[in-house]
């Protein structure tokens, strides 16, 4: 019962299927979908993007996109 995590610690909770948005543009980011644009295969999680991985859009940063709720 006390292996919850608090409400703080969603961002670092970024499993491999996690979507992510951009916080510029709304863009979204789905593991599952990949991403055409860098040549990122499906399957891909957010946290192996590559370092230099930007958004597809609008080039923000990973830092600016947005863990999504389903
Ligand atoms: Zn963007």
């Amino acid at each position: 019962m006390s292996d919850a995590p608090p409400p703080a610690s969603r961002l670092a909770t970024i499993g491999p299927t996690t979507r992510l948005e951009c916080g510029i543009c709304w863009t979204v980011y789905d593991p599952a979908a990949g991403d055409e644009v860098w040549q990122i295969p499906p399957g891909t999680p957010f946290a192996d993007l590559p370092p230099h991985w930007t958004c597809p859009n609008c080039s923000a940063e990973k830092k600016s996109f947005l863990v999504l709720d389903d």
